[in-house]
C-alpha cells in the first residue's frame, strides 16, 4: 500500500535479479515520492506550501512545482474541473473516513479558498504561494499518474526490457510483456463489479481511471463519492467512470478526473482537440462513449 492505494509492479527482464532490482527500483520511487507529495506528512513540501498559505510562498523542488505547474495547465485544460485547490471541501466531505454530508453555508465558507487561479507560482524562484489562509492543494487526483511515470522510468535505469507499474487504476506500461503487443488492461465495469468492459493492450503509454464507485458513501439511496464538482464542491454527477490514456501518467490522471467533472459531451470534445489522447466515458446513464482513436484498439467482451 502507497498513497493510499495497492501499487502493484512487474517486470520483464533477461534474468530474473535484473528484474527483481528493476521492481525494487520502482517501489524505491513510489515510496520516495509519497513522501515528497503526502499532504498527510507534516514535514511533506506540499505540507509546508499550505501551512504557509495566506503567509509567504514557500520554495520547492524542482519536482513539486513541476506537478504543481502540470495541474495548473490541466485546471486550464478543463475549465477548472480539474481543481488542485479542493482540498478544503474534499477535507470536509471526508468521503472514506468521517463521511460527512455538509450543509449549503459550511460549503459556501469553502468557495473563495478553493479558487484555484489564485495559486501563484513563481519558476524564478520556485516558489508557490496560496494567497489566503485556509487555502490547501493535494495532488490526490493527479500524484498517483506522476508516480507510476518516475517508478517506470527507474525501472528503466534499472534495466528492465518492459515493465507495468499499476497503481491502483493509474498505471504506466513500457515494452512489452515476452511474445505480446503490450501489456493487456482491463478497463472495469463502474456497476458491475468484476465485469470489464473493455480490454486493451498498452506499449509506452499510461491509462489512468476516476470513477464514482471505489471511494463512496450513501445515505438515503444517494451515492456520494470522492469526485468533487467544484463549482458546486459536491459529488460530480455527469459521469460514472472516466478512462484517459496517453503518453504521460501525470496527464491522463489530471485529466480523468477533471473530465469526470466536465461530463461526456465537453469531456470528450477536449479529448478529441488533444493529440495523443483517447478516452472511454461512461455516463450517468451507463451509455459508453469511445474516442475514435480507441476504436480499433478496445476488445469488447460479448
Ligand atoms: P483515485 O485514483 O483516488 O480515484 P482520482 O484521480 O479519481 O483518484 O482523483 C480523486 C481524488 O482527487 C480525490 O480523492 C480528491 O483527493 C481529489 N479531487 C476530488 N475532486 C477533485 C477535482 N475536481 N479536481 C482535482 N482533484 C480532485
Ligand atoms: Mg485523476
Amino acid at each position: 500500500m502507497h498513497m493510499g492505494t495497492l501499487v502493484s509492479i512487474t517486470a520483464v527482464a533477461s534474468d530474473k535479479e535484473t528484474g527483481h532490482k528493476a521492481i525494487q527500483a520502482g517501489f524505491d520511487e513510489v515510496k520516495r515520492l509519497e513522501r515528497m507529495l503526502s499532504t498527510w506528512v507534516d514535514s511533506s513540501e506540499l505540507s509546508r506550501v499550505n501551512a504557509e498559505a495566506g503567509r509567504h510562498p514557500v520554495r520547492v523542488s524542482p519536482e513539486t512545482f513541476e506537478i504543481i505547474a502540470k495541474s495548473l495547465e490541466i485546471a486550464q485544460l478543463t475549465d477548472g474541473g480539474f481543481n488542485i485547490a479542493v482540498g478544503p471541501a474534499v477535507e470536509l466531505w471526508s468521503v472514506t473516513e468521517r463521511q460527512h454530508l455538509p450543509s449549503d453555508s459550511e460549503l459556501k465558507q469553502l468557495k473563495e479558498l478553493v479558487d484555484w487561479t489564485s495559486i501563484r507560482l513563481n519558476p524564478g524562484e520556485q516558489t508557490i504561494f496560496l494567497p489566503r489562509r485556509g487555502m490547501r492543494i493535494d495532488v490526490g487526483g493527479i500524484g498517483k499518474g506522476y508516480a507510476a511515470d518516475r517508478a517506470a522510468m527507474e525501472m528503466k535505469r534499472a534495466g528492465a526490457q518492459g515493465g507495468i507499474v499499476a497503481l491502483a487504476g493509474d498505471i504506466k506500461a513500457f515494452g512489452a510483456l515476452p511474445n505480446a503487443k503490450g501489456f493487456p488492461v482491463g478497463i472495469k465495469h463502474p456497476r458491475d463489479e468484476g465485469r470489464l468492459i473493455a480490454e486493451i493492450d498498452l506499449t509506452d503509454e499510461a491509462i489512468s481511471t476516476a470513477g464514482d464507485y471505489e471511494r463512496f458513501f450513501e445515505r438515503d439511496g444517494i451515492r456520494y463519492h470522492h469526485i468533487l464538482d467544484p463549482r458546486t464542491l459536491q459529488p460530480s454527477r455527469t459521469c460514472q467512470s472516466v478512462t484517459v490514456i496517453g503518453r504521460e501518467g501525470t496527464v491522463v490522471d489530471g485529466l480523468d478526473t477533471g473530465i469526470f467533472v466536465l461530463g461526456p459531451e465537453r469531456g470528450m470534445a477536449l479529448v478529441e482537440r488533444l493529440p495523443g489522447v483517447e478516452a472511454v466515458i461512461v455516463d450517468n446513464q451507463g451509455r459508453v462513449a469511445i474516442s475514435p482513436g480507441l476504436r480499433d484498439r478496445l476488445r469488447r467482451p460479448q
